[in-house]
């Protein structure tokens, strides 16, 4: 936890529930303003040159020059944290920024890295190509094979562990506590698809969280923005890299994800209720092959979902069964819903994984990755629910051809 107060003295701690913590948490910056101030600068001016002497070589400098730290950036920083039940977090332009500066931070030529095989695609192109050519070697594991994770590592040579869970596009899930219980490397969970408020692997005992906050946490589609969170030595450090890397978050992105925090628990009790009735609608259409879904019992990993998760998310998958053409048909007949990539928003997004996000793998490969050709990935928004299945249902008339 962090030691915020707000300016009634009131600590924000966990003996409140999250829901009450995403109200509170990071206003620091605000002295008598309910809303977050925007710090739309990039430098300030020191009183003596010992005072800039002082920031300039110190750590997280808060009012000294952006790229060191910006107080609004600060107060989302502080939001994550508490959100995640964690000493620091640190914010980056995105949710690559964070991942490529942890990576490269605790990473150096013949250091190996363990990732399981069913992660975002920026991810697996990172470590394959620029952590590849730096002499930072992977070994790729099967997320959903218990001990897979541990039984690659590689003592003394394995930097970082970087886990998934949920993970793209076929919702797999990670054993939390298999990773927390990971001793010798740092060990990173992507949490983006579960947000602060569906679970909290720094409990499990992992490391680091990250988020692409440009998802769900700024829930707009108005913020490109990354975030970890963890133990706060940890954070500095990697804070000593990332200064020089420069991914840094800007404070627009910053502000509009604390607004964002403030409605994250009502947004995805929301999404998650409404993926929850949409996920059963679609299990049992003719229409649909099968369904991806943690809240669903047919799920290979309920059970663990059940275990580390508060609610079952607001993504899912499922396939059409009419291969690429099926998906192609549905994916542009969607009325209500939206074609489109990203996730986490207020619009229902759906997008083809083989067509967009996967687009470079071949067929055997997608196979694989346990991704058929006619599969929909699908980001639950704030619409009615009704209006959704309706919407639906008359894509996947569509989709039959
Ligand atoms: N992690 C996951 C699970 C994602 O889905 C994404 C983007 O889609 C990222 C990381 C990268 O985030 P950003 O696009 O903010 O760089």
């Amino acid at each position: 936890m962090t030691d915020e107060r707000d300016r009634s003295g009131w600590p924000v701690s966990d003996a409140l529930h999250i829901d009450s913590v995403a109200i509170r948490s990071g206003r620091s910056a605000n002295g008598a303003s309910l809303a977050a101030p925007l710090w739309a600068t990039s430098v300030w001016e020191q009183s003596t040159l010992e005072e800039g002497r002082r920031m300039a070589g110190g750590t997280r400098a808060p009012a000294f020059y952006s790229r060191y730290g910006n107080p609004t950036v600060t107060a989302f920083e502080q939001a994550i944290a508490e959100l995640e039940g964690a000493g620091a977090a640190m914010a980056f332009a995105s949710g690559m920024g964070a991942i490529s500066s942890v990576l490269f931070a605790l990473c150096s030529p013949g250091d190996h890295v363990v990732c399981q095989r069913q992660i975002y695609s920026g991810t697996q192109l990172l470590l394959q190509g620029p952590a590849a050519r730096m002499g930072i070697e992977t070994t790729w594991v099967d997320a959903t094979e218990p001990g897979a994770f541990a039984a690659a590592v590689r003592r003394g040579k394995t930097m970082l562990v970087i886990a998934e869970t949920p993970a793209n596009p076929a919702l797999t899930l990670t054993d939390l506590d298999e990773i927390g219980a990971i001793k010798g490397p740092f060990t990173m969970v992507d949490s983006t698809f579960a947000t602060p408020i569906l679970q909290r692997p720094l409990q499990h005992g992992v490391d680091l969280v990250v988020h692409s906050a440009t998802k769900a946490i700024g829930g707009h589609n108005d913020a490109t923005l990354g975030v970890i969170v963890g133990e706060r030595e940890l954070v500095d450090d990697i804070w000593r890299y990332s200064v020089l890397h420069g991914a840094t978050a800007s404070p627009y992105d910053a502000h509009n994800a604390l607004r964002g925090i403030r409605t994250l628990a009502v947004r995805q009790e929301r999404a998650c209720a409404t993926a929850a009735t949409l996920a059963t609608h679609l299990a049992k259409h003719r229409g649909v092959n099968s369904v991806n879904y943690p809240g669903l019992e047919s799920h290979p990993q309920y059970e663990l979902a059940r275990r580390q998760m508060r609610a079952s998310g607001a993504m899912m998958s499922f396939d059409v069964g009419s291969g690429r053409d099926g998906a192609r048909r549905f994916v542009e007949s969607v009325r209500l819903a939206r074609l489109a990539t990203s996730l986490g928003g207020p619009e229902t997004l759906v997008t083809s994984p083989p067509n967009t996000t996967h687009v470079g793998l071949t067929e055997d490969e997608l196979a694989v990755a346990g991704i058929p050709p006619g599969l929909i990935r699908v980001s639950i928004g704030l619409e009615h629910p009704a209006d959704l299945m309706a919407d639906f249902d008359q894509a996947l008339r569509a989709a039959a051809g």
